[in-house]
């Protein structure tokens, strides 16, 4: 008999889903995890090989199409969930993935919880489609969670009913915790600036060659600085040559990137989950978006926000290398009981 079945697709995903199903097990609930394809090579050294190892997968890889593939994922994820036939199905944040699963389980009437309910950048365009995504989820949904009273505040705002959205906490922040615990903050920086890009406005609005020339220029004026640049695959192959002092990879295991991360003097990135992970190890981070679905950083002034642009990237990296932000940790985010609060709800919801 299975009570939950999980759906997500993407590294994020792994990384916050693998601490709730882990507590899931711990509670006894029979738990049931399936991967769309969304992300192969990215799942690597992430959850998706340990909590969350004896998962299936329906192997949709993606090629790029948004509304294509999620078509086909909605057919095949109703397939599989009726094959399963669980009290409810749960997804996580704001991918394909998660939208496929939601859509699909609500097609055929089956309950839906959604873990990271309520972030909203109140763009529709930015970042796209997740804010999409997520306002579309929350429709779908029976029971939110939340990860911040900010988030909460969004979702009672647009009309659902409050007493089935619960503050959480994000349950990233127990994944640093159960799979990075060395990652911890420290006092200084180690003279690493790590960068992260790979919002598709920005690949697909022009500016991203701009970006990426800056990002080099800064770093050619800096050869005293290292810097690390997790180039997502979608990115890699705009960056040509790179000063000595850049690191290029296409993906890291998740503990040596976070272990990465809590050492260096400052992150330059337009990811979500990496801009709650620099508040919760105190690192100094330059969010390069033009609005971002993390204000609670910019509040905590641990965060600032910097244009896309070949300006706003020069800005963001003068920003970290001069330290003018300040290093910081703090747990606006949600504590390390995080994933264990959002299983202790679904074990209600499966009671
Ligand atoms: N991450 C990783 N290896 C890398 C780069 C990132 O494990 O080389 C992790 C990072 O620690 C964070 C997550 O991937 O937990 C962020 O994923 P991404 O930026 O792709 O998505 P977003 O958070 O924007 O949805």
């Amino acid at each position: 008999m299975t009570d939950i079945v999980f759906i997500l697709g993407t590294r994020p995903e792994a990384i916050k889903v693998g601490p709730v199903v882990a507590e899931c097990r711990h509670l006894s609930i029979n738990v049931n995890v399936l991967f769309t394809g969304q992300h192969t090579s990215l799942l690597r050294g992430t959850p998706a090989e340990s909590d969350l190892a004896d998962s299936a997968s329906l192997g949709l890889v993606s090629d790029g199409n948004v509304d294509e593939w999620i078509d086909t994922a909605i057919a095949r994820l109703q397939i599989a969930i009726i094959e399963r036939d669980p009290q409810v199905v749960v997804v996580q944040g704001d991918t394909m993935s998660a939208y496929a699963g939601a859509a699909a389980a609500s097609l055929i009437d089956y309950p839906v919880a959604h873990i990271e309910a309520g972030i909203r950048s109140h763009n529709d365009f930015e970042p796209y489609p997740e804010e999409w995504i997520r306002c579309a989820i929350s429709e779908f949904a029976t029971w939110h969670y939340a990860p911040t009273s900010t988030a909460y505040a969004n979702l009672v705002s647009e009309g659902i009913d409050k007493n089935f959205v619960y503050v959480t906490g994000n349950p990233i922040v127990s994944a640093l915790a159960r799979y990075a615990p060395s990652a911890r903050p420290v006092g200084g920086g180690n003279g690493t600036i790590v960068i992260t890009l790979h919002r598709r406005e920005l690949r697909e609005g022009g500016q991203l060659e701009a970006v990426i020339e800056s990002i080099i220029d800064t770093a050619a004026e800096q050869p005293k600085k290292l810097f690390f640049w997790s180039a997502h695959p979608a990115t890699r192959s705009l960056i040509g040559d790179v000063p000595g002092n850049i690191t290029l990879t296409e993906h890291m295991d998740y503990v040596s990137f976070v272990g990465m991360e809590a050492r260096a003097d400052g992150i330059l990135t337009d990811s979500g989950g990496i801009q709650e992970e620099a508040a919760t190890l105190g690192v100094p981070c330059a969010v390069l978006r033009n609005v971002t679905d993390r204000p609670e950083s910019l509040a905590a002034n641990v965060a600032r926000l910097y244009p896309p642009t070949r300006e706003g990237a020069n800005d963001g990296m003068q920003a970290l290398i001069r330290g003018t932000i300040p290093r910081h940790p703090l747990n606006i985010y949600g504590s390390v009981e995080s994933a264990r609060e959002i299983a202790l709800q679904l074990q209600k919801v499966v009671a």
